[in-house]
């Protein structure tokens, strides 16, 4: 079949409203559909495109996450452009005492720590380049058959929330977040008849084949189905099921630093004399926790991402004599939207009006009001769709009391002083914008590269194929997707979750880009140039592809269920967390995260990057850290 007819099975002419284009840079450039109200709104002279009557950016699709119009500020400063190539500086004149870049969590998390320090009438402006606040923590938001389905663009859930800090925890108790709620609102029956599908793809395994019942099934019946060599089949159950010591005569010590120290793809084939041809079985399974496969990640990390992480079993453990894992808090501490709740309720609190109402139920189908986020009345502002491109103390070397803070919006370049500043973005972005930090600090920055990856939602029709499938999780090791699940069945305050398959349900693709055989680092470079360079239409007819072969045996039908796709792209996604297999082992204090967040005059350093690991609490923690540098 040729590439039209492909397409056109495919339903890639479907409309996808692909309104991503609300963002600074298209607008600047004039990218503008004439006899559009919401876009003439936008084009009035004063950018200010929040300010529109349509602008509700979690409901935008296409390509989201880092939405085109966000890095090519960034990009230029690191192509070696000067910070002032926009053009003419707008000197806006504002002073306030904080200014937070980044409006993530941790940013968010600053402006609120900060504004407690020193009392409510402290001044302060947060300056991010997305069109909607949130950082990772982003909400997407689809309308199918009439009703509202959410899902989150990037942070999921809040994970071991009994392992937060006590600031952490403490802050979510302000912001009204009672996670024992969860145990009741996220439904853990819904999906118990339902299990885990692998499928083989024919581009890797030669052949396409779904076969349910993974992790359940006894392993040689479960893989006797499989396009693989008997050898394969063979060994991946043997690995699965025998209980031998592979690393016999070692104490329990020495084998976990014996498994710290070798890939889990060496560990396989080396000390469990796993085939290699069954390898393409095992690749892709730490990229939703690592962003890389098993030739960089360690075989003891593995082991102790546990037994069943999102139905990734590494086997190789069971005859080591290690103890039982220790039994963890369920994966259920979700919002229907995330860790975009946690984002919302703290504009709740900081921006008067922006999120309307009062408790964690109602913020979940709460609608923001984003012309309130940069109110001129406000104490606390948030200003979205500016870039920052230069952060230097105004004072000179001496004195280093206040900071002039210049950003990119709407084109034009504008400036405003503070007598503090908190960078709470991507780290490794921080030698570019802050140039007068010390070397050593910035070279440090520079090593944190952060991990690309993909989180596709795709809102269908119903989820029929799934139940006749009789699973919600698909494990896909070769797939340009290489996971697939239902969404996690929450329902709080007024959003019911859809509890039966004729129900519009919301669907999740991961994509993790990387070229195994570099370093992490290099990987996850490599990644995102791929990311970067993949338009949209080959997201989506990769995803319809990919979901016509896996579901179509049970009656999906790309072209007719499929009604919404949004691409979360984190170019710049997990914080970098240091690999046991490529990094040194830095003493205490030397770690580069370490020494690249140490406060520099009136500029203190956020971000779960300053903590080396991508996590909300981390976030918060990092936050509170640099609040508390600023304010002593
Ligand atoms: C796909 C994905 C899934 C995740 N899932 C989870 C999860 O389930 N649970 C969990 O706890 N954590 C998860 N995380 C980790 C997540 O990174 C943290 O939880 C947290 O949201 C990080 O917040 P942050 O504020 O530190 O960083 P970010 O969320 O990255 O926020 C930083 C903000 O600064 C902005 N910025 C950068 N440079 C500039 C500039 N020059 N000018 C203006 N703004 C700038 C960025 O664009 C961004 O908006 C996930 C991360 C990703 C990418």
């Amino acid at each position: 079949m040729d590439q039209d007819n492909q397409d056109r099975e495919l339903g890639m002419q479907r409309a996808i409203p692909r309104r991503d284009f609300l963002n600074g840079v298209a607008l600047a450039a004039g990218g503008v559909l004439a006899g559009d109200p919401l876009l003439a709104a936008l084009m009035a002279e004063e950018f200010a495109p929040e300010k529109a009557p349509g602008y509700y950016p979690p409901a935008l699709m296409g390509m989201r996450g880092n939405h085109d119009g966000t890095f090519t500020y960034a990009h230029s400063l690191r192509d070696g452009k000067p910070w002032d190539s926009a053009g003419p500086t707008v000197k806006t004149g504002e002073t306030y005492d904080l200014v937070v870049v980044g409006g993530g969590i941790s940013g968010l998390a600053a402006a609120y720590f900060y504004r407690q320090k020193v009392g409510a009438s402290a001044r302060i402006l947060v300056l991010d380049n997305h069109d909607d606040f949130g950082g990772h923590a982003k909400r997407n938001e689809f309308r199918a058959d009439k009703r509202m389905l959410l899902s989150y663009g990037g942070a999921q859930s809040i994970e071991s929330p009994g392992e937060y800090s006590q600031v952490a925890k403490g802050l979510l108790s302000e912001l009204g977040i009672e996670t024992e709620r969860f145990y009741k609102a996220y439904d853990q029956k819904l999906y118990s008849q339902l299990g885990t599908a692998a499928f083989f793809d024919k581009e890797t395994f030669g052949a396409d084949r779904l076969i349910p019942g993974m992790n359940a099934t006894p392993w040689p019946e479960f893989l006797a189905k499989a396009p693989l060599s008997e050898t394969a089949r063979r060994d991946i159950a043997r690995v699965y099921t025998e209980r031998v010591d592979y690393l016999p005569g070692l104490s329990r010590e020495e084998k976990l630093a014996k498994l710290g120290k070798i890939s889990y793809a060496d560990y396989l084939l080396k000390y469990c004399k796993l085939t290699p041809e069954a390898l393409p079985f095992f690749q892709t399974f730490p990229h939703d926790l690592f962003c890389v496969g098993i030739d960089a990640v360690s075989a003891r990390a593995c082991y102790e991402a546990g037994d069943d992480y999102q139905s990734f079993t590494y086997p190789g453990f069971d005859g080591l004599g290690f103890p039982e894992h220790e039994k963890e808090e369920p994966y259920i501490f979700h919002f229907p939207d995330g860790n975009a709740a946690i984002a919302r309720l703290l504009v709740r609190l900081l921006v008067a009006g922006a999120v309307p109402g009062g408790t964690m139920d109602d913020v979940v189908t709460a609608r923001v009001d984003y012309s309130k986020l940069d109110a001129a009345n406000s104490r606390v502002r948030i200003r979205l769709n500016s870039t920052v491109v230069h952060v230097q103390h105004a004072d000179g070397e001496k004195a280093r009391k206040e900071v002039e803070i210049a950003y990119v919006r709407g084109g034009k370049l504008a400036t405003v002083h503070a007598k503090s500043c908190i960078l709470a973005c991507y780290n490794g972005m921080i030698p570019y914008i802050c140039p007068e930090l010390p070397q050593k600090q910035k070279e440090a920055l520079s090593y944190l590269v952060k991990a690309p990856l993909v989180y596709t939602h795709v809102a269908l029709r119903n989820w029929t194929p799934f139940q006749k499938l009789g699973v919600h999780h698909i494990v896909a090791p070769g797939g340009y997707h290489t996971y697939v699940a239902l969404d996690f069945p929450v329902s709080l305050g007024q959003y019911q979750f859809p509890s039966t398959p004729e129900e519009p349900m919301v669907l999740f693709m991961l994509r993790t880009p990387c070229r195994p055989g570099l370093s992490p680092r290099d990987q996850h470079r490599a990644g995102r140039m791929e990311l970067m360079q993949t338009p949209f239409s080959t997201f989506e007819r990769n995803i319809r592809d990919q979901l016509a072969r896996m579901l179509g045996g049970a009656g999906f039908d790309a072209a007719r269920d499929i009604e919404g796709i949004t691409v979360n792209r984190w170019a710049h996604g997990y914080a970098f967390t240091p690999n046991a297999l490529f990094d040194p082992e830095w003493k205490e204090g030397e770690q580069p995260w370490v020494i690249g967040r140490k406060r520099f005059g009136s500029i203190a350093i956020a971000n779960s990057d300053a903590g080396a690991s991508a996590y909300s609490d981390v976030a918060i923690d990092q936050a509170h850290r640099a609040v508390t540098e600023l304010t002593g």
